[in-house]
């Protein structure tokens, strides 16, 4: 089965892309990115993968307003997208990198 790559911690650990799942390694809930007008945008997405560019400065509705700059900043700090996530997460198999 195919595996989609985590936009914050970039390990394959997601299921499905923009379906709100939520990623092991580093709780990032994989959000679809919707513009002011409430609409996804697709056009940021090439062969089912995001532009990361312009995705990293959008406020994530499903993970609490947190950028995807900031999260992957916190990721590489402490090892998850937000401290209160830490208890919660786990390292990544090596059939994920
Ligand atoms: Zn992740």
């Amino acid at each position: 089965m195919k595996k989609y790559q985590c936009l914050c911690c970039g390990y394959k650990t997601l299921d499905s892309r923009g379906e709100f799942d939520i990623c092991p390694v580093c709780f990032w809930e994989d959000d679809t990115y919707f513009n002011y007008s409430g609409e996804p945008i697709t056009g940021m997405y090439h062969d089912g993968e995001p532009a990361m560019e312009e995705l990293l400065d959008i406020p994530s509705g499903a993970n609490h307003g947190l950028t995807l700059r900031a999260a992957q900043e916190n990721y590489r700090l402490f090892g998850a997208c937000e401290k209160d996530m830490l208890p919660h997460v786990r390292k990544p198999h090596s059939s994920e990198e």
